[in-house]
């Protein structure tokens, strides 16, 4: 009998190749049909908590509601908690602890997913509200890295709070329902921009000329002068009971009113406000109210102030994860430094998707990919690295080895070539407590703009990555 080489025998270079070379594949070749379904209908509850969770207050508020209804209880720093016990700790109403114990003792550390919830938007400066030329208009100063020419030109919503001068808090929300009115900023019409267009990109729309239209109409009183305003602030007065001073009290943020819809024909991507973050703090909220009675104690923080830098006492440059960590290890009869040092991190934040329009600023064999599943990236920062966490190569080994037998789909990636900018997370203060920790999110396109766009099979990759974390 003659030897017949079956056709579809690999050659002895292909299987080499296979077995010695790095095969990337897009997820949706890679997952089945039943996992789609769980892809997509993962992605219908997020893009509710995008709709319900435009700010930071708002998205402490979403999951205090949805933690309570899986039994999580107010952390009380006076009380040890036994194993399987879950509590939730509110920093100020704009950054969250939640913890589940586990039961192997807390000396052996706590599992960390710390996503941030605020993003960049426009706030309302302390005197905001003015009339010019019978229109009444607010003055914003923007908060986080945005592309001031973006704003312009969309219906945009007020979320915040007030508080007045006896101290009474007034919830305020106006745009997102469809019978609300909206707010926007102008632009000029093209036949007038000749000297704007001649201004470069960034200088397009500058700061002060972010100004939110938010009145037309003149209060009928031949004597009085600001009409219009006096019209604004006596719909405002009768409303909530404020006054222009009450402004100063305030917190008061103006975002997109877009809802989160489905992007493309097959559905594949969701376009929503506010996915850097939120794409990686419903995930890692998500995986841990499914977390239930792990070994170690597992921890999602969603904090504030990422994208100005996590100031303040709502972000991890301030204690409070740090606070948390002491109250938990003395009531369990451990001290705080041997509990961080044997913890770990998955600091979740997006990563910029390779945007095939701009495909100049990538390096194409290190970027992110639309569907290629969540991003680890083991380092941020600019230029050589400069302000980022390093991930170590042994915790990147555990991440990797978890995520590969648990079929989590995921990729590496950095931001950009690396010349051409850079950015941090909240990774470098995370591990300044001693926790080995690395970045993995979720790949984004236009990020930082008003209508962000992620693919669902990423979105869920993400949950999966942080609760196969928890449990492994
Ligand atoms: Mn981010
Ligand atoms: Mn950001």
């Amino acid at each position: 009998m003659s030897e017949v080489k079956n056709e579809k025998e690999k050659s002895a270079g292909k299987a080499l190749q296979e077995k010695l070379f790095t095969q990337k594949k897009n997820g949706l070749l890679k997952i089945s049909d039943q996992e789609k379904e769980t892809v997509d209908s993962f992605c219908e509850s997020y893009k509710s908590f995008l709709d319900s969770s435009k700010t930071e207050r708002e998205a402490v508020d979403t999951a205090i509601k949805l933690a309570v209804e899986k039994g999580f209880k107010e952390y009380d720093p006076k009380k040890s908690y036994p194993a399987g016990e879950k509590v939730y700790w509110n920093n100020h109403g704009k950054s969250i602890v939640l913890c589940v114990f586990g039961t192997e003792p807390l000396e052996n550390g706590v599992k960390i997913a710390a996503a941030h919830i605020d993003s960049p938007r426009l706030d309302l400066k302390q005197h905001p509200v003015y009339e010019s030329n019978e229109l009444c208009l607010l003055k914003t100063h923007y908060y986080g890295g945005i592309r001031k020419y973006q704003w312009p030109t969309i219906p945009l919503a007020l979320h915040g709070v007030i508080y007045k001068a006896n101290g009474e808090k007034v919830d305020v929300t106006v745009g997102e329902d469809e019978t609300d009115p909206i707010f926007i900023i102008t632009d000029l019409l093209p036949h007038l921009a000749q000297e704007q267009s001649k201004r470069t990109l960034g200088d397009g729309i500058r700061g002060e000329e972010l100004n939110v239209l938010i009145g037309s109409r003149p209060f009928n009183d031949d004597e009085v002068s600001e009409k219009v305003k006096l019209n604004v602030l006596s719909i405002l007065f009768e409303k909530y009971g404020i006054v222009e001073d009450d402004f100063i009290s305030a917190e008061l943020e103006i975002v997109p009113t877009f809802k989160a819809r489905d992007v493309g024909f097959d559905r594949g991507l969701i376009a929503a406000y506010g996915q850097d973050d939120r794409s990686c703090a419903y995930t890692a909220l998500e995986a841990i109210l499914d977390c239930e009675n792990p070994k170690t104690t597992c921890v999602t923080v969603l904090t504030d102030k990422e994208e100005i830098g996590s100031m303040g006492n709502t972000g991890l440059q301030s204690h409070y994860l740090e606070d948390f960590i002491f109250h938990i290890a003395k009531n369990a009869g451990t001290d705080a430094p041997t509990v961080l040092s044997h913890s770990a991190c998955l600091s979740a934040d997006v990563s910029a998707a390779f945007d095939p329009t701009f495909p100049e600023v990538n390096e194409p064999r290190n970027a992110s990919y639309c569907n290629y599943g969540v991003a680890m990236c083991k380092f941020t920062g600019s230029r050589g690295k400069s302000g980022c966490n390093d991930a170590h190569a042994e915790f990147v080994s555990y991440v990797r080895n978890i995520f590969d037998s648990n079929d989590v789909i995921w990729q590496t990636c950095e931001l950009g070539r690396v010349d051409l900018g850079g950015g941090g997370t909240v990774a470098a203060y995370v591990a300044n407590l001693g926790i080995d920790v690395v970045d993995v999110g979720v790949p984004v396109l236009s990020m930082h703009s008003p209508y962000e766009v992620t693919a669902k099979l990423d979105v869920y990759m993400a949950y999966k990555g942080f609760a196969v974390f928890f449990k492994n």
